[in-house]
């Protein structure tokens, strides 16, 4: 068996996403998999153009190898372009080799260890009994675990965003630290004291504290039990979570921003983080994935991969394939997208009470619509921007 083609669409189907076809010399027989990565569709899109002619005339099977040889092939290695390139494209080669083997992916990767993958929904609104609502709403649905937000993110810390030059450009908000503090415990007194302790609360910093500021906000939400404390630091500094872990015994969550297994590892030696968020398709596929999951493992860190709108249902469908096999299995995140990306790609996760649950069609048991997706061409879009009260950028 050989690779023929590669082929990557870059389609906007209520916001962008990365695709791709991994074409093989067998009658009909092809992978799907995503690189999407919110803001970089096209730089992701141009290195896995530029990566494919490698592919050509090699065995899809090898996935190992051709993880390996896709890691080293450019000498200027990592990062999140990069990985995400990677990442569609063993997403695509885990499609083929279930399909050949006639079993779902999580069959390929030890068999179900559970079900269904629990799953935590997203919960917002401007003051904290807006929040209350949207919390019991995600309770009504089924949901044992959600994120609460004043917000999105920064709470009563963030001012109204401020219209983009021109259709297209990013928004700016302007953050400031002490009132995002003060608003965001409140926010947890009041859903404790209206909501009660049966549901399991987890809340996103979005990485925009210090280290100082992030260890007082553990501290204090100590008496809310949450889940998990998400993303309380930028992602560059790892030292800096020692001085959240020495504060506080609320647990942390950190990932979303990392792109292979040598970010996660100096938090997991030390034990700084009790979930590990990364994105499979952020970190080069279910390959790499699945082997930071088996390096978590010994340190009893569980999983909670990234699964906000901007991964599409193939990237979901490959977190909730490795969700349900994997022994330290934490949460899964979860979204639920438009009609017409159910139509492009049929055959996402079903959802229900709560749980995902992987498709038990053969491979990741999703199809991707190449010519309706071309009928919903990319169209430019940036991050929004987040400034300080100064007007300076806030880096996070
Ligand atoms: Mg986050």
């Amino acid at each position: 068996m050989r690779i023929t083609a590669v082929r990557v669409i870059v389609t906007c189907l209520d916001r962008n996403y990365v695709f791709v076809k991994v074409i093989t010399d067998q009658d009909g027989l092809y992978g799907v998999g995503e690189g999407t990565l919110n803001g970089n569709e096209l730089a992701v899109a141009t290195t896995i153009e530029h990566a494919s002619e490698l592919l050509i005339g090699r065995d899809p099977l090898q996935t190992e190898d051709l993880w390996q040889l896709l890691y080293s092939w450019s000498y200027w290695r990592g990062g999140p372009v990069f990985m995400a390139a990677i990442g569609a494209i063993d997403l695509a080669l885990w499609d083929i080799k279930g399909k050949v083997a006639g079993m779902p992916v999580y069959q390929l990767l030890g068999g179900r260890s559970r079900q269904g993958a629990a799953c935590y929904g997203h919960a917002h609104g401007d003051e904290p009994a807006e929040v209350e609502d949207s919390v019991r709403s995600f309770l009504d649905r089924g949901y044992r675990h959600v994120r609460a937000q004043l917000g999105p993110y920064g709470g009563k810390g963030m001012a109204r965003a401020t219209e983009p030059r021109r259709p297209g450009l990013p928004r700016t908000s302007y953050f400031s630290p002490q009132p995002y503090l003060l608003s965001t415990v409140g926010l947890f007194e009041h859903l404790r004291m209206t909501i009660g302790e049966e549901i399991s609360l987890l809340h996103d910093v979005h990485e925009r504290l210090t280290p100082i500021e992030a260890a007082w906000l553990a501290r204090q939400l100590e008496p809310y039990h949450l889940f998990f404390l998400e993303d309380p630091l930028r992602p560059e500094h790892k030292e800096s979570f020692r001085l959240v872990r020495q504060a506080s015994t609320t647990p942390i969550a950190m990932g979303e921003l990392f792109s292979s297994r040598w970010d996660c590892l100096p938090l997991f030696e030390e034990q700084l983080i009790d979930y590990i968020r990364v994105g499979p398709i952020h970190v080069g596929g279910i390959t790499e994935a699945r082997k930071i999951c088996i390096l978590a493992e010994p340190y009893q860190i569980r999983s909670a991969f990234h699964g906000p709108g901007d991964i599409g249902p193939i990237g979901q469908a490959a977190a909730v394939h490795i969700d349900v096999a994997i022994p330290n299995f934490g949460v899964q995140e979860w979204v639920t997208f438009p009609e017409l990306v159910h139509e492009v790609l049929p055959g996402a996760c079903r959802f229900r009470d709560g749980y995902a649950y992987p498709s038990e069609s053969p491979g990741l048991g999703i199809d991707f619509d190449e010519a309706l997706a071309r009928r919903h061409p990319y169209q430019r879009a940036y991050m929004p921007l987040v400034r300080r009260e100064d007007g300076s950028m806030h880096v996070y």
